[in-house]
């Protein structure tokens, strides 16, 4: 089975292309949601919450997300330390979840796989680009924030350039190019693929 990664920036269209394949009967793997989740429920990954952060990163059960936002937020060394706790159980996580599909491929949507080795569990990426005003504006309407606050989240992820550079296929979210004829190209060439080796 081919494993596909699917990645781009804040606001590229990410989760809207990820929902077209998924109509074609494609499992993708949602790994901000499913980081998410196990954040409340995966034990271990709780207890190293607690023992970096602190007693005030849980209510209950639930993760104190306002309280782990306003320390990372403000400290990228703080966010990279989140990120070397999470990462590598959600990594296992997809890895799992990607040996129980049986489809010809199955995806992987995530924000990050280059910034991390994430890159290197999957077989072909493809990268959604868009125009960075599109982006800023979709963003700013979808999460009702200012302009400064997209700009600064925009501003902390890799380089759009660099990203596309490097992920196998590139599909165009302008709004001008039609994003469905660009997924079932893609799903075809993947299904050739799968039904090749
Ligand atoms: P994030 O990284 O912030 O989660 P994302 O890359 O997953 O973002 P989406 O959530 O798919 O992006 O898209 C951002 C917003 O833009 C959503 O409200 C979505 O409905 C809208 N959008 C994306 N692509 C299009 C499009 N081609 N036409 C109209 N609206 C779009």
């Amino acid at each position: 089975m081919f494993k596909i990664g699917l990645t781009g920036g804040i606001g590229s269209g990410k989760t809207t292309v990820a929902r077209i394949f998924e109509v074609l009967g494609i499992p993708v793997y949602y790994a901000d949601d499913r980081a998410k989740d196990l954040m409340n429920t995966d034990n271990n990954l709780r207890q190293q919450i607690v023992t970096h952060f602190g007693d005030e990163s849980y209510l209950g059960k639930e993760l104190n997300r306002p309280f782990i936002a306003n320390i990372v937020f403000n400290d990228a060394e703080k966010l990279s330390l989140l990120n070397s706790l999470v990462h590598p159980v959600t990594l296992k996580d997809a890895n799992e979840w990607m040996q129980a599909q049986n489809t010809p491929y199955a995806i992987k949507e995530a924000a990050l796989f280059f910034e991390t080795d994430a890159w290197k569990h999957v077989d072909k990426i493809i990268g959604v680009h868009s125009p960075f005003e599109l982006r800023m504006q979709r963003t700013m309407q979808r999460d009702g924030a200012s302009r400064g606050a997209v700009q600064a989240r925009i501003e902390r992820q890799m380089n759009e350039d660099d990203k596309m550079k490097r992920c196998d296929f590139v599909i165009m979210n302008d709004e001008q190019t039609l994003l469905i004829p660009q997924v079932l190209q893609l799903h075809r060439q993947f299904c050739a693929l799968a039904a090749s080796t």
